[in-house]
């Protein structure tokens, strides 16, 4: 059993998936004419609705509150925030999932407040249906289980944070410092039950070094608390 319930996304369900979110639009009548991206998860399917929807127009506004994996920060805020006139528009807020739902409702308030778009509607891959504190007008993928999905786009941050979480937890209840390559890539696909290929490891590896959280010693990575 897993620590952490996480599901590996390839690049070829991010396709699907966003292919089959615009086929809903559609066939529900409606023609945005420009697309907001919620940074920075909502980017690729933003990118790709344009494409399957034909939409010219696409922004962005960064609203955050995971500041790491499966790992939630108190509260949402919008980081950049500028004006635009959306006056005549009708949008589309898109984004990768709905969890809590806390970063779109902040995003869409301060789009329909500050950016006054004629409509505005929203459209994520995923909708965690259990905890999510509201319903998106168009979802792809109802999740009844919470699950964190590994995106393609934070492979890398993802299974930095996901080493670091590990060896600290394992340091406080075993006391053990020293690792071998083996032994984390081994630990990590029995904590969070997916493999992200050796790529990916060697590049976390080499950040957490880089980050102090790690010292190389020989063939040993070394957790220094
Ligand atoms: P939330 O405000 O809780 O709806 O989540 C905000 C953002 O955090 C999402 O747009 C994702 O980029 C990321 N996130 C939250 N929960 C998950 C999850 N279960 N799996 C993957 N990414 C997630």
């Amino acid at each position: 059993m897993a620590r952490v319930p996480v599901k590996l996304v390839s690049w070829d369900e991010i396709v699907e998936w966003s292919r089959g979110l615009a086929e809903r639009i559609r066939e529900s009548g409606y023609k945005p004419t420009i697309i907001i991206a919620v940074a920075r998860g909502g980017y690729v399917p933003a990118r790709l609705l344009c494409d399957f929807l034909g939409v010219e127009n696409l922004v962005s506004i960064q609203s955050q509150h995971w500041t790491e994996a499966a790992k939630m920060a108190e509260r949402a805020i919008i980081k950049f925030p500028y004006k635009l006139d959306l006056r005549g528009h009708k949008a589309l807020l898109v984004d990768d999932i709905v969890d809590t739902g806390d970063t779109l409702m902040l995003a869409r308030d301060y789009v329909l407040r500050e950016w006054r778009p004629d409509e505005l509607r929203i459209a994520v891959l995923q909708w965690i249906s259990s905890v999510a504190k509201f319903k998106p007008d168009y979802y792809y993928i109802e999740v009844k289980e919470w699950v964190w999905f590994q995106y393609p786009w934070t492979r890398l941050e993802d299974t930095m944070q996901f080493i670091k979480r590990m060896v600290e937890e394992t340091y406080k209840e075993t006391g053990k410092r020293e690792w071998t390559y083996k032994e984390i890539v081994e630990k990590f696909k029995e904590w969070y039950g997916i493999d992200v290929g050796e790529t990916y490891y060697r590049d976390a590896l080499r950040m957490l070094v880089e980050k102090g959280v790690l010292k190389v010693e020989g063939e040993k990575y070394i957790y220094t608390p």
